[in-house]
């Protein structure tokens, strides 16, 4: 575990990140909506919507449905395109089916890897206990830990694990 799993971790965050906050503006625009319009018929603050649009933060899974509504276009669209599907609680990239978790009844949960996700519950109870772990894993001579445990830190609470557990 050395550093080119970092540097998939990183690529994957970045990714999604970025596409979500120029989808939500691009779509936002188009329907010729101001940031205080939009947050008006989403039921959020105007600052939220500013945070998505500078990728500060994501929109939760139900502000997405809302925005889906209000902007006529797919949560997948919203979330960038194409979209790199990762674990939305540790940022793996969920390249192949055997990755994601599955349901208690066996149905794949595609959120989720199988190490955050098994048997209907999850499995980091908070954000410090997978960041250690994580960092862990991936810190290495090209990347030292404060660094990769920084990153960790800025990036993985915008996961939308992270954002229902804030709410
Ligand atoms: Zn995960």
């Amino acid at each position: 575990m050395l550093g080119f799993l970092w540097q998939i971790w990183y690529n994957a965050l970045e990714v999604i990140v970025m596409e979500t906050k120029d989808a939500i503006r691009a779509f936002r625009t188009k329907k010729g909506l101001s940031q205080d319009e939009l947050a008006e018929k989403v039921f959020v603050t105007r600052q939220a919507v500013s945070r998505w649009e500078t990728g500060e933060t994501v929109p939760s899974t139900d502000t997405l449905k809302e925005l889906s509504r209000v902007l006529d276009v797919s949560m997948n669209a919203l979330l960038g395109s194409p979209r790199t599907l990762i674990c939305q609680c540790c940022g793996m990239p969920l390249e192949e089916d055997s990755l994601m978790s599955r349901e208690p009844d066996g149905a794949i949960n595609e959120e989720y890897c199988k190490w955050c996700y098994a048997e209907g519950k999850f499995v980091y109870q908070d954000l410090e206990t997978l960041v250690d772990f994580l960092t862990g894993h991936m810190a290495g001579e090209t990347m030292p830990p404060e660094q990769v445990r920084a990153y960790l830190e800025n990036q993985l609470p915008k996961l939308r694990h992270w954002q229902k557990i804030k709410k």
